[in-house]
């Protein structure tokens, strides 16, 4: 099929061609007539599927055969997303598909002053794409009105959810007029998604699904090295200094710190990176994303969250630093490379601690990852051990509990083994250490007012 066959407008056909896209993807092709015919549809797809384009072509066609309002524009469109780097994205389709027509977006989010996006909102626009935090904020503020919206789409659900959304997506679908058309994308279908999307389509919605969740793309060559934790830095450092080929590289992190530790590693070797991440502004984020997309730097490090829905052409290597816990999250984070066409390699390092969640992945993507070639821990240092203690420590940093049941074992494993060291005396008359019903030891506040209110009761007791 050929974008010409798609009874589109003639200006948006114009800015496909400029776009380059030569054949619509198999989610156009199977979402853009529904959405035309004005049909509710759900859509499970992942990004770098060609989704946005799926569903912002037909949604932008249906507003031009509308017709331009007379006076200010009323918001007709609402697309609902969980980041600012995706939203950002989409809005740069819709003004890349608009371009040709009087139609006009603007693009909300948090974590930047609301001004700029207060005065393009006061010119009046067609489609309205936002966080759903700064959209309920404007709202609020009564610089957001929904009343006239026509056409409403929530895009990444599964990540809305995993990300805590669930409520304010409640808040806004409960301000949005009942007769409107409803696009719903998810890249999985986990049975709280479902409930969702159940809540917000109109009955007998159009189903369509590209790339299952479970297929990891075939083209991505994978390999696997098991590796201590405290070594991955080097191995990575080593990987990148060894092989020039790996040219655009995203770097997977679980949590911001580590991100953050591994950018100060390749910085040390002269590898050019920067991370994304939570704990930094939008404005870092966004020219850390730009450099990369440059090709000015040659790795980004990314943690999951933040990585979720940026789209960067040409990825040669994935890293998977660290194993996500959650195995469809690998499939994302893989599918980053060997996009249009062209080939990609995943590498993953797997730490002991990490064999479980290694299966997991394993298990989904029925494929047992190769060991890549081994002649690269030569030139690293040679393991050190662990000792109970930073076992115990890595253990925690990993799951983000702290004292947890390995910390705990591993304790009482040591305190059997070692003579048992005179315990500091108790004060006299101390009160013993609050701890919830599960024995956990509260936080300083709760600890504080609790410690407070055994002292009046002991007072009254003794007056
Ligand atoms: P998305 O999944 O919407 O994030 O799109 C991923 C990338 O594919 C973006 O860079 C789009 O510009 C590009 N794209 C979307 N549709 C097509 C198409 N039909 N042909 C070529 N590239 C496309």
């Amino acid at each position: 099929m050929k974008f010409s066959e798609l009874p589109l407008d003639e200006r948006l056909q114009r800015a496909i061609v400029d776009a380059n896209y030569i054949a619509p993807t198999p989610i156009q092709e199977k979402a853009i007539p529904p959405v035309l015919e004005r049909k509710d549809l759900m859509g499970i797809a992942q990004t770098g599927t060609g989704k946005t384009a799926a569903f912002a072509l037909p949604i932008l066609q249906n507003l031009l055969q509308g017709g331009d309002s007379k006076g200010q524009k009323p918001i007709r469109v609402l697309i609902l997303l969980p980041t600012r780097e995706l939203a950002i994205q989409v809005s740069d389709c819709f003004e890349k598909y608009q371009k040709y027509t009087r139609l006009t977006s603007a693009c909300i989010f948090g974590g930047v002053s609301d001004l700029p996006q207060k005065r393009a909102l006061s010119r009046g626009v067609d489609t309205l794409i936002a966080t759903p935090g700064r959209l309920l904020d404007l709202i609020n503020q009564r610089v957001v009105s929904l009343k006239k919206l026509e056409y409403f789409v929530l895009d990444e659900a599964d990540r809305m959810l995993d990300m805590g959304f669930i409520h304010d997506i409640k808040k806004v679908v409960a301000l949005l007029p009942q007769k409107r058309q409803n696009l719903f994308f998810s890249a999985t279908m986990p049975p709280e998604i479902t409930k969702l999307a159940a809540s917000i389509l109109r009955t007998d919605p159009v189903r369509v699904e590209v790339a299952p969740q479970s297929t990891p793309i075939e083209r991505i060559r994978q390999e696997l090295y098991r590796i201590d934790k405290r070594r991955k830095g080097a191995l990575l450092k080593e990987m990148l200094l060894e092989h020039p080929e790996m040219k655009k590289v995203l770097v997977f992190s679980r949590t911001k710190h580590g991100a953050d530790k591994i950018v100060r590693v390749l910085e040390k070797a002269k590898v050019t990176c920067a991370a994304i991440h939570g704990n930094k502004s939008q404005n870092r984020r966004q020219e850390a994303l730009g450099n990369f997309k440059t090709e000015q730097i040659r790795v980004l490090v990314a943690t999951d969250i933040a990585a979720r829905g940026i789209d960067v052409d040409n990825v040669t290597h994935v890293f998977n630093y660290d194993l996500p816990d959650v195995p469809e999250t690998f499939v994302h984070r893989i599918g980053r490379t060997a996009r249009a066409g062209r080939d990609g390699v995943a590498i993953s390092f797997c730490a002991p601690d990490e064999e479980q969640d290694l299966r997991a992945i394993e298990k989904l993507t029925r494929v047992q990852i190769p060991e890549g070639d081994k002649a690269i821990f030569e030139k690293l240092p040679p393991p050190q051990k662990e000792t109970p203690e930073s076992e115990a420590r890595n253990s925690r940093f990993r799951t983000g509990k702290f004292g947890g049941r390995k910390a705990r074992e591993q304790k009482t494993e040591q305190a059997k083994k070692e003579p048992s060291k005179p315990q500091p005396k108790q004060k006299q008359n101390a009160l013993p250490t609050p701890k919830t019903h599960t024995g956990k030891r509260l936080g300083s506040r709760a600890r504080r007012r609790l410690r407070e209110e055994q002292a009046k009761r002991q007072q009254s007791q003794n007056g």
